[in-house]
């Protein structure tokens, strides 16, 4: 019985020493993301909404079907909300019923992924590339006939220019 408890107690150990890394190794990733960023945590406090800075600093997520774009699909552009680079093309929207803005492919170079394990998922985290702000997840549940990937964005993370007419 006693030789159980010890054999329990190492495992407990070994359980929690690996749950301690994986968090500190989170946050290494988060602060080096945020050292890139290209303000200051006060700056992007000051300069977005309280939803925007909780989506777009905090990798909040906005309710489906409460955002602004996910049943938009006028022609123009999509950019990002907190720098403005350019990050998706209307003709990349498709219609989902995830109850978020939806597309199949950014533009080249806008995005970078990060591997986000937060609440007991795998999931692919998309940032963007210059201000390294929280746009969504990827998925590769996207249309088969274009690329397969569906870029599950939230609408506080971009904002739409539509095309001069
Ligand atoms: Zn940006």
């Amino acid at each position: 019985m006693k030789q159980l408890l010890y054999i329990l107690t190492f495992l407990f150990a070994i359980i929690s020493c690996q749950s301690q890394n994986g968090s500190v190794l989170k946050n290494e990733t988060m602060e080096k993301i945020t050292a890139a960023s290209t303000k200051t945590d006060a700056q992007w406090k000051a300069e977005l909404t309280r939803e925007q800075y909780h989506v777009l600093r905090e990798k909040g997520t906005e309710r489906a079907f409460t955002g602004e774009y996910w049943n938009t699909f006028e022609e123009g552009k999509y950019v990002c909300a907190a720098c403005s680079q350019k990050i998706f093309n209307s003709d990349s929207k498709f219609e989902s019923d995830c109850g978020w803005p939806s597309f199949d492919k950014a533009i080249e170079g806008s995005v970078v992924y990060v591997i986000d394990n937060s609440y007991g998922m795998s999931r692919t985290e998309v940032i963007c590339s210059n201000c390294k702000g929280h746009l969504g997840h990827i998925f590769d549940d996207g249309p088969k006939e274009t690329t397969g990937d569906r870029f599950c964005m939230n609408s506080v993370s971009i904002k739409f220019i539509p095309a001069k007419k």
